[in-house]
């Protein structure tokens, strides 16, 4: 009916959406900017994802586009084994959800590794396994024997939120025997100190104790905006991985290696052997010091992340401010007192500093050192 297609036509002019006309500033990439470090990439990861094919609420597309926007190169599905609360609906096949956000991984660059989790009762508790060929090997009885099948496959094995209320035993966060027999057995490599907003000091100790790698993951069932503030800048847990390279062959080689860190609520876990060179990688003092009473230095921030610095040190006569924020992606001007009393022979400045929002062991602030070159102040300068 040719009016009826003239209505149509109307009704898509006054709502001005055309077929041609897509809002493209919906669907974006905001990167998160961390510095590489020397020899190696710095990879965002989440290595712990929820689909509709285990009791996650969105299909695993979605998962990757939702990684995507938010900068991440590399997300692992992990839909449980054990518990597929819409199995009436979707395949049982485990191996499924993987194979659906890898081609959608492959569109966007987005990795996608295979992985399930070994969902039991503690101890030993939820295991993650990643890079798997085939998850459905892992559907057995017996939790020992479905991480042995996951391992026989290559696979990389790590504890998932250990300090998971429902699953505490007497309220504590423990260690089992059954997790030193995981250990002995080759068959635990890393553990989560971040699960969604929760983080674990107890598990963090174990992680530097026993040289397990930190990871930091969502655990997302929801939708991610459901549960992060995207929209408002808000950020996901994640898992920063040290790769030669931007593979999942690579990841896999840095996972095993232990070299990670997690970053969480704008706090930055791990050994300060990759947290040094992220601070200093991000952080530059722009100018140098003339030898005045009074100067302004100028300190930028290039990464995604706030430093908050706390005084280590007080340096000698001159005075530092106690404690100041490095905001990300901004220079800031920190005013320094008492140069014009230093010596000639001093041409170097070396102000310490905790950033407490870098975290080496649980309250155990990074310490870093800012080097400020001191200059003569310009001629005619007021000294
Ligand atoms: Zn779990
Ligand atoms: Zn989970």
């Amino acid at each position: 009916m040719i009016w009826k297609a003239f209505l149509l036509a109307l009704s898509l002019v006054a709502l001005g959406t055309g077929a041609e006309a897509q809002d493209v500033s919906l669907r974006v990439r905001t990167p998160i900017r961390l510095p590489d470090l020397p020899g190696y990439m710095t990879l965002k990861c989440d290595f712990h994802i929820h689909t509709v094919f285990s009791d996650g609420l969105v299909w695993p597309t979605v998962r990757v586009e939702e990684a995507w926007r938010e900068g991440l190169d590399a997300i692992a599905i992990t839909d449980h084994i054990e518990y597929q609360r819409f199995r009436a609906d979707v395949s049982t096949n485990h191996n499924r959800s993987y194979e659906i956000a890898r081609e959608a991984g492959a569109d966007l660059n987005v990795l996608v590794i295979h992985g399930a989790e070994i969902t039991r009762q503690m101890p030993p508790g939820h295991l993650n396994a990643l890079f798997l060929s085939d998850a459905n090997a892992l559907a057995v009885p017996d939790w020992f024997d479905a991480l042995q099948a996951a391992r026989k496959q290559g696979a990389y094995i790590m504890w998932n939120h250990p300090g998971w209320e429902a699953q505490l035993i007497d309220r504590r966060v423990q260690w089992f025997p059954e997790h030193t027999r995981l250990l002995e057995a080759d068959l635990m490599h890393g553990i989560e100190i971040v699960n969604g907003s929760d983080y674990y000091p107890e598990p963090h100790e174990w992680a530097v104790a026993k040289n397990l790698a930190v990871l930091g993951n969502t655990d997302i069932h929801q939708p991610i905006n459901l549960e992060y503030k995207i929209q408002g800048g808000g950020q996901r847990p994640l898992t920063l991985v040290f790769a030669r390279e931007r593979t999942v062959e690579a990841i896999k080689e840095a996972l095993f290696n232990r070299r990670t860190a997690a970053l969480a609520a704008g706090k930055i876990f791990g050994d300060a052997s990759f947290l040094r060179p992220l601070f200093d990688g991000s952080v530059k003092v722009l100018n140098a010091a003339p030898r005045r009473e009074k100067t302004l230095l100028q300190i930028h921030n290039d990464s995604s992340v706030d430093f908050l610095l706390e005084r280590a040190a007080k340096p000698g006569d001159v005075s530092i401010p106690e404690k100041i924020t490095l905001w990300a992606g901004k220079t800031g001007l920190i005013e320094v007192r008492g140069l014009g009393k230093l010596p000639a022979a001093i041409s170097r400045l070396d102000l310490s500093w905790r950033v407490t929002n870098l975290l080496t062991a649980p309250n155990t602030p990074l310490t870093v050192k800012l080097e400020v070159p001191v200059a003569d102040p310009a001629p005619g300068k007021n000294r």
